[in-house]
């Protein structure tokens, strides 16, 4: 049974060691089109049958440097690149790490590209966080195209389900999202 957070309890300030468990220029699965991934270290929701567990460890990986936030902005900016994708571990455990690196996409490209995110976190719950004053997260969330949220649930996997493990996992519209103040999905899922 995966852990449930209470809000403000995790915090990347106290948790994050600014690592990442991976990188994957030009992939076609992260979510739609051409996308750079990459994959933060550290995720204390512990699911069953997660598909990373290496990268439960905050201290699993590399460490995110300069040379690695140059080397993903030159893939970004590939033309056949749709944008980036954040996944973990739990990139709002990380948030120095993809705030750092979104904020560089958005300085080069605006919101010509896009930003997916996966996360642990229900929507609901990043709201209670961010009620909670996790600003962090906040800032985060405000930087995100779509989101795939929830743990994965075994009991609920299915392996037809595009961008996501289980049924329960949402893909959600996060401009839309926050301004309805509830879950919207994303319109292309
Ligand atoms: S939230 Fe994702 S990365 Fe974290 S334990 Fe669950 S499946 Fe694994």
């Amino acid at each position: 049974m995966a852990r449930t957070p209470v809000p403000g309890g995790w915090r990347a300030a106290r948790l994050s060691q600014g690592r990442v468990a991976g990188y994957q220029p030009f992939v076609m699965v992260d979510g739609e089109g051409v996308r750079c991934s990459l994959y933060v270290s550290g995720c204390p929701f512990a699911c069953d049958g997660c598909f990373n567990e290496a990268a439960w460890s905050f201290r699993y990986g590399e460490p995110y440097d300069e040379a690695l936030a140059d080397r993903v902005l030159a893939d970004l900016a590939h033309e056949a690149v749709q944008g980036l994708s954040l996944l973990g571990g739990e990139p709002f455990l990380s948030t120095g790490v993809c705030l750092d690196v979104v904020g560089r996409l958005r300085a080069a490209h605006g919101r010509a590209k896009d930003v997916w995110c996966w996360t642990g976190y229900t929507f609901e719950e990043l709201l209670a966080e961010v009620a909670a004053g996790q600003d962090d997260k906040a800032a985060l969330l405000a930087e995100l195209d779509v989101l795939v949220d929830g743990r994965f649930e075994i009991a609920e996997r299915d392996l037809t389900l595009a961008f996501r493990g289980s049924r329960n996992q949402r893909v959600l519209d996060v401009p839309r999202s926050l301004a309805a103040g509830r879950a919207v999905p994303w319109a292309g899922a």
